[in-house]
């Protein structure tokens, strides 16, 4: 559930204004304070929301409730990458060169094939993503899930397990 528009929140406005991403955007495109031009930013988003809704890209699911359908997404890395020089954020997508972090308010520079190498040099994920292959993985139901006849199989499996390491360490 995510309010689209946060000038319209009942409580907490401030708050859920200064935390909105949509709202950062936005006012970063503008180049306006998203609080000193609440009506044109709150303005935008209406716009931007009845767009996206009349044009059919969101769909209403329920009353009040509206997804975007993943058939609709497109991921990709392909072009250049951007970092904030204040918060160090990573994007792909510049919004005049500003970062559309809440609340940052750094500027975007393009990284180079090198700095992105650097970046990410140590960083695990990235390196077990794209360095290794997958592992396997076993799933098993929690015991309490399981059908007596097989939770016993599972037993006999454990205590066979516990026997034979306990049989190992007295050796
Ligand atoms: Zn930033």
């Amino acid at each position: 559930m995510h309010r689209w528009n946060p000038y319209l929140a009942p409580v907490m406005r401030e708050l859920v204004v200064g935390r909105s991403p949509q709202a950062e955007v936005v006012a970063r495109f503008l180049r306006v304070d998203k609080i000193a031009a609440e009506a044109q930013v709150s303005e935008s988003l209406n716009g931007i929301w009845e767009a996206l809704r009349d044009s059919a890209i969101i769909e209403r699911v329920y009353p009040n409730e509206f997804q975007l359908s993943w058939e609709r997404l497109l991921v990709s890395t392909a072009g250049p990458w951007f970092t904030c020089n204040r918060c160090g954020m990573m994007t792909a997508h510049s919004v005049r060169g500003a970062c559309v972090m809440t609340g940052c308010g750094g500027r975007l520079s393009a990284m180079s094939a090198d700095e992105i190498a650097a970046r990410f040099g140590d960083h695990h994920w990235y390196n077990r993503y794209t360095q290794t292959t997958a592992f396997p993985v076993e799933v098993r139901e929690h015991t309490a899930q399981l059908t007596t006849a097989l939770a016993g199989v599972y037993k006999i499996s454990a205590d066979f397990g516990a026997s034979h390491s306990w049989g190992r360490r007295c050796t």
